[in-house]
Parts: structure tokens; C-alpha cells; sequence
């Protein structure tokens, strides 16, 4: 049985697929800490990866947003030691091709603080800030802390190796699809690469056709479609973009209002939860790109871009040295084990001495025992009988 103070690696998810992809990257599933406080509603998975200890929430079912998971967090800190909190999920993206910033369906968005900025932009967005002159006007509260210091080292480690070799997120989700062998055909096909005919990014005027489930009716020309050529066999498929994440209440499906959010302010994705954490304790945030920030919505790459956020951050976590009290801990239940272990071997050697006093008791042997009479020889019979059969 784990304990809720092993626990110092927090991986929050808003939706059913990002928590699936989560648990797939555990190395070894935990077992429910028997000790978490009653009152604290979230619902948690507990693993091991890469040396850590990680407990994994959901934010509550449709609640999605930032107040949700400011709850959500807050209890999470109630009831684990937590030092390092991720939030792992899916997002809009906000490809930008003039500035050369080539987002494609699958990519990964990592928060990192630029030169005014944290790393993550809580803006509003649906409030009541349109007005008649400027549509497109939107408010922006602020930026907000940067992930710590730790997490920051550990992502440059992390972002220069890959520099060098390239990223291991392809691998490691054949890794995990392969270690689950039972999991159903609909969810495997649903969390493996969808194909790339699939990746279509509209120009920002041409809007979804109304009440169209697909895009059949959205045009393939080169008059509806933005041109882009096939990434090369050296470009690093999916790619990991590091920048600035936008955060607020809803989704973002107005391709205008993301070019301009991304011109004016440098954003490389839209989600809406991580304003919420990033209030009350430091995080990073990582993003897989589901679809464009516009109209054309759908969720062909939901579920990849699910399993390629959740891909890097257990990258990141094994650049992540384990914290010295995390080490602590483990050390003390290593210890633990080792007395408990030693324990059951002084009982057992008790156990043993003591079966044998008691043998030597009923049933005392040697040259000089005769049972001379019937009651002597019963009672030898009888004890007999107690040390096959027990009291
Ligand atoms: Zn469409």
C-alpha cells in the first residue's frame, strides 16, 4: 500500500482521453493510498514514472474550465506533499507561418516563460468586451508565474537532447499502446496517428459550414486551404513548440482572433484550465494540438494529441532529478521494508522453536519413554492428533 506523502508529482487532466494517456505512461501502477483525506472529492490514478511518484486527477465530468480546476488543484495540495505540477492535456494551436511558427495536428506546446511572460496569458475571451469598431478586441488579465526553477532545468536539459538526438514521443507511445495489449480497438484507433490527409489547416476567412459535422462541405482548394509542404525526414515529427500558452473560460474557434492573438502576443495554443492552476501554485504546461483554434473543429486528432503531450511530459520527468525529500521517503520505506521483512523472519523463527518446544512437549522421545499403560498410550495418541490437526 502506497502513502499519500510519496506523492510529490501532481498531472492534472481535464478530459477522459488526456487521463487514459496519462496512466498508459505510468512504468508501474500504484495502489490507492488508503490514507487520502475523505473530504477531498477528486478522483486520482497513482503510478511510478521514471522514479517518480505521480498522482494523476481529473477535473470533474463537464466541469471543464479555470475555476474547476483551481478546485481541483487546491485539493490535490491539501492532500500530497506536491512539488511539482503538471498540466498535460490537448489544445488549439496557433500556427503562424509568416513569422515561421509551422504548428501542425499532433505538435506539442510547452509553456516557457519569454522575456515579459511566464509562459502562460489568462485572457478574456466571450466576456463582454466586443465592441461594434473593434470585434476582435479582447482583454488580457495578465501573465502569470513561470513554472519553478527545477522544472525550468529540467526542460532545458531536455529541449538541448533533443537538439542533439531528436524526441522520444513516438517511441514511447508505441511503447505504451504495445504494454497494453487489452485495450479496446475503438480507443487504440483512437489514440494512434491519425492519417496525415487528415491535417488541414483553412485560411482564417473561411469559416465551417453551419450545422456540418465534417469539413466535406468546407473546400479543398488552394483558395480554402493554407499550403504546406511535408515535413522532412530530419524535421522532428511531431514537433515541440516552447512559448507562450493562452488560458481562458472557453475554447477558441475564431481563426481571426487567433492570428491576432498570436501576432500581438507571441501565442502558440489556446486552452482553457491552466490560468486556473497557475494562480495558486507554479506549473508547467503541456499541450498536444487537436485542431486549429477555428471553426473546422473536430476530434480526428484528439486523442494523439492526448498521447503526445502526455509522451513528453513523462520525457521531462525523467530529466526531473526526484526532490531530496522524495528521495527521503523512498528511503525511509525502503527501510521499512527491510525491518519488516527482517520481522517476519524473527516470527517465523519463533513459529519454529516454538512448534518444536511443543512437539518436544507432547511428544517426548528417547530410550527411557515407554508407554507402559493404555492412558499413557491414549494420551501419546491424542497429542498426536493435536499436532496433525491443530488446537
Ligand atoms: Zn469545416
Amino acid at each position: 500500500m502506497s502513502n499519500f506523502n510519496q506523492y510529490t508529482v501532481g498531472w492534472i487532466c481535464a478530459v477522459d482521453t488526456e487521463f487514459i494517456a496519462a496512466e498508459m505512461m505510468f512504468d508501474r501502477i500504484l495502489e490507492e493510498p488508503d490514507d487520502i483525506s475523505p473530504k477531498d472529492p477528486n478522483g486520482y490514478k497513482f503510478g511510478q514514472i521514471e522514479g517518480h511518484n505521480v498522482v494523476v486527477s481529473l477535473l470533474p465530468h463537464c466541469q471543464h474550465g479555470i475555476s474547476s480546476a483551481t478546485a481541483t488543484v487546491k485539493d490535490m495540495l491539501r492532500s500530497f506533499p506536491i512539488r511539482h505540477v503538471l498540466m498535460v492535456g490537448i489544445a488549439g494551436g496557433a500556427p503562424n507561418l509568416d513569422d515561421d511558427i509551422d504548428i501542425r495536428l499532433g505538435d506539442v506546446v510547452v509553456s516557457s516563460p519569454g522575456y515579459s511572460n511566464g509562459g502562460v496569458l489568462h485572457y478574456g475571451y466571450g466576456r463582454k468586451v466586443q465592441d461594434e469598431a473593434d470585434p476582435l478586441r479582447f482583454e488580457t488579465t495578465g501573465f502569470l508565474n513561470q513554472p519553478p526553477m527545477s522544472m525550468l532545468n529540467a526542460m532545458n536539459l531536455l529541449k538541448a537532447t533533443h537538439q542533439m538526438k531528436g524526441h522520444l514521443i513516438q517511441e514511447i507511445i508505441q511503447e505504451a499502446l504495445g504494454k497494453w495489449p487489452e485495450l479496446k480497438q475503438e480507443l487504440r484507433r483512437k489514440l494512434e496517428r491519425p492519417s496525415i490527409k487528415t491535417d488541414k489547416l483553412y485560411k482564417s476567412h473561411v469559416i465551417h459550414v453551419n450545422g456540418q459535422t465534417t469539413c466535406d462541405n468546407c473546400g479543398y482548394q488552394k483558395s480554402t486551404l493554407v499550403s504546406r509542404p511535408p515535413r522532412d525526414l530530419d524535421d522532428d515529427d511531431p514537433a515541440i513548440h516552447y512559448g507562450l500558452v493562452a488560458s481562458s473560460d472557453s475554447l477558441m474557434e475564431d481563426a481571426k482572433m487567433r492570428d491576432r492573438l498570436s501576432k500581438e502576443k507571441g501565442v502558440l495554443c489556446f486552452e482553457t484550465e491552466a490560468a486556473g492552476i497557475m494562480n495558486h501554485v507554479p506549473c508547467i504546461v503541456i499541450r498536444g494540438v487537436w485542431y486549429y483554434s477555428d471553426s473546422h473543429k473536430n476530434d480526428i486528432w484528439q486523442g494523439y494529441a492526448a498521447m503526445t503531450a502526455a509522451a513528453y511530459a513523462k520525457e521531462l520527468l525523467g530529466q526531473l532529478r526526484p526532490d531530496r525529500v522524495e528521495a527521503q521517503i523512498r528511503l525511509i520505506d525502503r527501510i521499512d521494508e527491510a525491518f519488516s521483512s527482517v520481522n517476519k523472519g524473527v516470527q517465523s523463527i519463533k513459529m519454529d522453536l516454538h512448534q518444536d518446544n511443543t512437539t518436544h512437549w507432547l511428544l517426548p522421545s528417547g530410550p527411557s519413554i515407554n508407554h507402559n499403560t493404555v492412558q499413557e498410550q491414549h494420551h501419546h495418541e491424542t497429542n498426536q492428533w493435536l499436532l496433525r490437526n491443530g488446537p
